[in-house]
């Protein structure tokens, strides 16, 4: 299908159809798969013949899934996983041995930070956590023994933005890989491999999804690479289920006109954040103030959904204008159509140290609101409540 526009893709790429013909993506709950003989499972199981054999290694549905989210993310192959996480397990796993280093941008997802040092630590893994956007800061914090670099970009919640080719320049320069964590973007925003990056990790739970109800997550790249990733998903079993992957699957139909939409609702809430006396300061990176504005819309379509900023008051008034919404769900959550707001330095990043939420940027007075795809005059005077008190 190489030949189609993404819109196409997103609702068409990847479907096999069963003997029955059916019109929608089947879903095949099935943990395992039937053979015509014993010779045919030998065939099967030591992959002489392509096909299924179990779930833990391959599913129809799962596989409908990888292929077409390969296709919005222009990735040669892709392999699923049971979540964000399981994602940036299988990538760290299969890359990365005693001995190796790892440069990670210091405003990561806290769970990839406590895996990067508690687990992977423990195996002789060893990080560097670069607190700046530079280029220049990564390619002086490499080592000759670094081989896996690791962004977000945008990073939530602060949404600063990573110089994705400029990164990939430093990263084959160092012999090592660039992993860039698209979650916030989605391929319908940006495609990290386009700019340079060598591998893309996706937690499917957030916009893929699209409407919060299943956790899931991919690793895309080479297929030599996400064949390993398969590898080691097979012998250590953190894959996709086919239900997550048959909700998600439907989620990505819808992909784009969600991020669009939801995109413009974020810019226009923003917009009257940036221009409210309670509040100092937006982190938005289609807002022409963000310092990496013009960075950000080179590499990515429009601002995304994440918009977070510094209310004036501290704690005690961010903590006031989260109590007083009604309609927004007060949740660590992003990703969904429902809206909602947290509290950074007291949920996401409540277990770092003081010192580290201020290296990280994390004021007392941070809130972040996921925009979902509610009307923005409810969004706003849900907001306006708390912050005009
Ligand atoms: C949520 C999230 C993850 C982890 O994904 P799960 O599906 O919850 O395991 C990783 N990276 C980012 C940027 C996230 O927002």
């Amino acid at each position: 299908m190489d030949h189609y526009d993404p819109d196409t893709l997103a609702i068409r790429a990847g479907i096999v159809r069963s003997q029955f013909g059916e019109h929608s993506e089947a879903l095949f709950l099935t943990s395992s798969f039937v053979f015509a003989s014993a010779a045919q499972a030998a065939a099967r199981f030591s992959n002489a013949e392509p096909g299924m054999v179990y779930s833990r290694y391959t599913n129809p549905t799962v596989s409908m899934f990888q292929d077409r989210l390969a296709a919005l993310e222009g990735a040669e192959g892709c392999a699923a996983t049971a979540s964000g996480m399981a994602a940036i397990l299988a990538t760290a796993m299969t890359l990365l041995k005693a001995g190796d280093h790892v440069l990670c941008a210091s405003g990561v997802f806290g769970a990839t930070i406590q895996l990067f040092t508690g687990t992977l630590g423990k195996f002789g893994v060893e990080t560097t956590f670069v607190d700046s956007p530079e280029p220049l800061a990564w390619e002086r914090a490499a080592k000759p023994t670094t081989r896996l670099l690791f962004v977000e970009s945008p990073s939530n919640p602060l949404c600063e933005i990573f110089d994705i080719a400029a990164l990939a320049g430093v990263a084959r320069r160092a012999g090592a890989q660039l992993a860039v964590d698209n979650c916030l973007c989605s391929p319908a925003l940006q495609q990290p491999l386009a700019l340079g990056a060598d591998i893309v990790i996706h937690s499917a739970t957030k916009y893929l999804d699209g409407h919060g109800r299943v956790l899931g997550g991919a690793v895309l790249g080479a297929k030599a690479f996400t064949d390993q990733v398969s590898a080691f998903l097979r012998s250590a079993g953190p894959t996709l289920s086919p239900f997550n992957a048959w909700i998600v699957l439907k989620g990505l139909d819808t992909l784009r006109i969600r991020m669009e939409a939801q995109s413009a609702l974020a810019l226009e809430l923003a917009r009257w954040l940036q221009a409210h006396p309670r509040v100092s300061r937006v982190y938005y990176p289609a807002l022409e103030s963000h310092p990496q504005h013009v960075l950000a819309m080179r590499q990515q379509r429009l601002g995304g959904a994440i918009v977070s900023f510094d209310v004036q008051g501290g704690k005690e008034a961010a903590w006031r204008l989260i109590d007083s919404t009604r309609m927004i769900s007060i949740t660590a959550n992003l990703g969904d159509t429902k809206s909602t707001i947290t509290h950074p330095a007291s949920t996401t990043h409540g277990r770092l140290t003081p010192e580290a939420r201020a290296r990280a940027g994390i004021g007392d007075g941070l809130v972040r609101v996921a925009v979902g795809l509610e009307s923005f005059k409810d969004i706003r005077e849900d907001l306006a409540r708390g912050l005009e008190r």
